[in-house]
């Protein structure tokens, strides 16, 4: 394939500010996030925004099979080249990413990896972590997810009880997830660089605890952090069962939601579906 760059010349791919665009170039740095998956070979990838395929470059040298959603029209005539280069290995689906019926694409489990612009990553990676699971033992429709978000994004996704960036988007990233920063990335790797440092931060399924439905965890979640400074028997008043939960699980009601550790929130939504 010819470099990157001249093909992004050739396409005349200028960088779009209002699609998020700020492309990887570094060949090296691909290959990084490319192996934080693990073993990609032969492995069913879904690649969300790709734009001009550095990392689909990677994601294919890596030995994989991959499916992108690029939502800029512009982009797909480099990544037909791309396709065209590797024939079989590459499907490229011109569409919103936030449209799309994902796990309708795949026979399999793929592994999510995506650079994406960060709101729409963030609310790509919470449909997936909230979507009921549709195979029978509720184990989620992808292998991994490894995802690119502005730092403070990153950290919200991996933090713990009583972390200045512990709220909702750790619950829900965790509570039958393991979660991540597998490696922090430099504004200056990005054209053109955006304002904030980056980390890729990567998941895998855990076992699903049993007896909580995502929908519960998610209103509680959403009630618990929506007035986080509160204390939880002010926030989770309107919620039907919660505050009989917390005493019935020996939960101080006075407490705030940035105090409660996932797995006591994984709790007060089972004896709430209970
Ligand atoms: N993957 C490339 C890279 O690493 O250089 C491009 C990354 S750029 C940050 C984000 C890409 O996501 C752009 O190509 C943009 O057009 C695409 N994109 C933005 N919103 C999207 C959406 N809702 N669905 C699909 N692609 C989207």
């Amino acid at each position: 394939m010819p470099p990157l760059r001249e093909v992004i010349a050739r396409h005349g791919l200028t960088a779009s500010r209002a699609l998020g665009q700020n492309f990887l170039f570094d060949g090296r740095l691909l290959d990084r996030i490319a192996r934080i998956p693990g073993d990609l070979m032969d492995a069913e990838v879904f690649e969300v925004g790709p734009g001009p395929g550095g990392l689909t470059r990677a994601l294919l040298a890596a030995g994989a099979r991959v499916t992108a959603v690029e939502r800029d029209p512009r982009c797909l005539p480099a990544l037909a080249e791309l396709a065209d280069a590797c024939p079989g290995r590459l499907r490229v689906i011109e569409g919103d990413a936030l449209d799309i019926d994902a796990p309708a694409l795949f026979a399999g489990r793929p592994h999510i990896v995506a650079n994406l612009p960060y709101n729409v990553g963030t609310a790509l990676l919470v449909r997936w972590l909230l979507a009921d699971w549709r195979l029978p033992d509720r184990s989620p429709w992808w292998a991994s997810c490894t995802l690119m978000f502005q730092r403070e994004v990153a950290d919200r996704i991996v933090a713990q009880a009583n972390d200045e960036a512990y709220g909702r988007l750790a619950v829900l990233g965790q509570w039958r997830s393991t979660a991540r920063i597998a490696m922090t990335v430099h504004r200056s790797a990005f054209t053109p660089p955006p304002k904030v440092m980056s980390a890729v931060v990567h998941l895998v399924p855990a076992e699903a605890p049993a007896g909580v439905s995502a929908r519960t965890l998610e209103r509680l979640t959403a009630a618990a952090f929506g007035q986080r400074r509160k204390m939880l028997r002010q926030s989770l008043k309107g919620l039907d069962g919660a505050l009989a939960a917390l005493e019935e699980l020996g939960i101080d009601p006075t407490r705030r939601a940035e105090t409660i550790p996932i797995g006591d929130f994984v709790a007060i939504a089972r004896v709430m579906d209970g």
